[in-house]
């Protein structure tokens, strides 16, 4: 019988987020870091992994990896909530502050994923998009945010695909103005200058939630790790909506070890916060080419010439970056992570040979 029930209304004309998956020889399109964890912090990894108990389910609370990232971070263990990735995260965040009568407010060009939950949980999405050079529009945010109907408030700094760090006065204004949650997505924050993140607000500021992810600076996006701060009274609602079993024993053990040897990561951010300066000088010096001021470990490129074309000719030769031009808001602009040095030099031959 070809018979199936219609699915939630809700899903009516949703598509998939595509991550545009492929394959490439330089894959410069995730914001991933291009190489592994350090060889001392992998064979710690696998002693641990070589001990462990599969039949086993997991402390579903991930405590002594919580205890670890509040130790880190100079909060207690109750302010802190792991997740299957930082995408998890924010789904549990949209089931418990959206919903009918909540709506987010959402200020694009940002990551797609937050509208996407907002739609998929029936909540509204109030934009307020950035101004013509990606920096916020704060008045706006601000006024809108203090209407009543928002319940959160999403500023990702660094933000994705823009790269540019969201002020600290401005996010404190906002905390202040508004009873909503205020959701800062960190997460590529360990790239940023060191006073940039907002962390140290989470003493003051009860609507305060900020994510972090194991999966940029700390190189673990095959694993997916993420992770909230925020007030115990925001991570007590998280915990009601939350998958009980979703953050897996090897990714509790592998986080946890790379807590522990976190200093071990400092070498590699640096090298690609270097690599990020000589990368957007030589882009820059490229002809038709603006590249916009990144703290992230991407940077978003707009090019005179039509860049799914220019996109699609660095496929051809290898090097896959993420296409950002039919956006109305980054039309022309690709938006291209920093590799290793040798990578990096293979993208900067490439697009000499193509706007040459
Ligand atoms: N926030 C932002 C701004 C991102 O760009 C990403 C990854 N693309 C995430 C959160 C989620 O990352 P993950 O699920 O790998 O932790």
């Amino acid at each position: 019988m070809a018979k199936l029930r219609a699915s939630n209304s809700l899903l009516r004309g949703v598509e998939p987020y595509d991550p545009k998956y492929l394959p490439a020889q330089v894959g410069l399109n995730a914001n991933e870091t291009t190489f592994d964890v350090p060889a001392d912090v992998r064979r710690a990894i696998e002693g641990e992994i070589a001990r462990m108990a599969f039949n086993r389910y997991p402390d579903p609370m991930a405590n002594e990896l919580r205890q670890a990232i509040a130790e880190w971070h100079g909060v207690t263990r109750d302010q802190v909530i792991c997740g299957n990735g930082g995408d998890e995260l924010l789904f549990d965040l949209a089931l418990a502050w959206g919903g009918e009568g909540n709506a987010l407010l959402n200020v694009p060009p940002t990551f797609s994923v937050y509208a996407a939950n907002a739609r998929l949980t029936g909540t509204q999405v109030i934009d307020v998009p950035r101004l013509p050079d990606f920096s916020i529009d704060q008045d706006a945010v601000v006024a809108r945010a203090s209407q009543g109907d928002v319940g959160m408030v999403v500023i990702t700094s660094p933000n994705n695909p823009t790269g540019d760090v969201a002020p600290l006065a401005f996010i404190e204004r906002l905390l202040q103005a508004t009873d909503a949650l205020v959701l800062v997505d960190e997460a590529y924050m360990e790239f940023a200058p060191r006073d940039a993140s907002a962390a140290p607000l989470l003493a003051t500021y009860d609507n305060l939630v900020i994510l972090h992810t194991f999966s940029k600076a700390y190189r673990l996006a095959g694993v997916r790790m993420g992770y909230l701060l925020a007030s115990s009274a925001v991570v007590a609602e998280l915990t009601k909506v939350r998958q009980p079993y979703s953050v897996d024993a090897v990714s509790q053990a592998i986080a946890l070890q790379v807590v522990r040897h976190r200093v071990a990561f400092d070498e590699g951010i640096a090298l690609v916060v270097a690599e990020r300066a000589r990368l957007a000088a030589e882009l820059q010096a490229l002809p038709g080419v603006v590249v916009y001021p990144s703290a992230a470990n991407f940077l978003l490129v707009r090019f005179e010439q039509d860049a799914s074309v220019v996109w699609e000719r660095l496929y051809e030769q290898g090097v896959l970056v993420r296409d950002f031009s039919a956006g109305a808001l980054t039309s022309g602009c690709l938006r291209i992570s920093v590799g290793m040095p040798q990578e990096n030099d293979r993208l900067i031959a490439a697009l000499q040979a193509i706007l040459a």
